[in-house]
């Protein structure tokens, strides 16, 4: 298996891996989605709220606030439901508090950490808008949990791949100059001067196919090749997207080392 990265900022990766199979390449993608831990808003307390909204939707939407959680800000933490505390301790969760007085917006960034490691991603998500005096006070615990109890503990936005697309011709029938305009992502360009068709960025192609539907003469083949795959992982901010990937690989290790230590016994 071999893997090569094609793009790579602060919340995306974008790497192709060959030579390797769906269920390998399928269960990273359920781990890094469902088994990743970050932490996120849980516990919602509101002393006051003037505002128009509902304390539920109020409280839903501090939930989905993507919280800072890369290994430096969690680590040592204990997962909520595993800490031997009776509600939560600092040992499992982080508290904020969120007091203000209108007029204005209230910001993510006006949620108060008790740890200065723990905050959230970006400071202008609005949360809640108040009229002239009116108040809004709360206090929020945030505890550590997994995707696959919640939404909002998904670290990925986008934690997807395909197979690497695979566009032939035919060389025994006409060729057809038209396709090239017909692709929604431009990935083939008419050379008349070669009287062919090219290919360019072929890892643009979603394989909608709709140049096959628009071929009369079977010029063009659109396929995949099966072996191969282009994955991409973009999280919400609270972690890089390289952390979530090598934490997927050790909760994967970790199931295999059960099944290695249940066969040698
Ligand atoms: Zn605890």
């Amino acid at each position: 298996m071999e893997i090569e990265v094609k793009s790579k900022d602060e919340n995306e990766i974008v790497f192709i891996v060959r030579d390797a199979e769906v269920p390998f390449i399928n269960a990273i993608r359920r781990i890094a989605m469902m088994e990743v831990p970050k932490i996120a808003i849980e516990d919602v307390n509101i002393v006051q709220n003037d505002s128009a909204m509902f304390n539920e939707v109020l409280a839903h939407r501090l939930g989905l606030t993507p919280l800072i959680s890369n290994l430096d800000g969690i680590e040592g933490m204990e997962m909520a439901n595993e800490c031997d505390c009776e509600e939560y301790c600092p040992k499992c969760s982080v508290s904020f508090t969120l007091s203000k007085t209108g007029p204005g917006i209230i910001y993510s960034k006006d949620l108060v950490s008790t740890d200065s490691t723990i905050k959230p991603v970006y400071d202008t998500i609005p949360l809640l808008k108040l009229k002239e005096d009116q108040n809004i006070e709360l206090e929020v615990v945030a505890k550590i949990g997994l995707g696959k109890d919640h939404a909002k503990w998904i670290p990925t936005t986008v934690c997807a791949y395909k197979q690497y697309p695979k566009i032939t011709f035919n060389e025994d029938a006409e060729v057809n100059y038209e396709l090239a305009d017909v692709c929604p992502r431009n990935i083939l360009k008419s050379d008349k001067r070669s009287k062919k068709l090219k290919v360019q960025n072929i890892e643009d192609c979603s394989m909608c196919k709709a140049c096959v539907r628009a071929d009369e003469n079977d010029y063009i083949n659109i396929g995949f090749e099966e072996k191969n795959f282009i994955f991409r992982i973009e999280t919400d901010g609270s972690l890089p997207p390289e952390e979530v990937l090598s934490k997927a690989c050790d909760v994967l290790s970790d199931k295999a080392d059960k099944f290695i230590t249940f066969s040698k016994n």
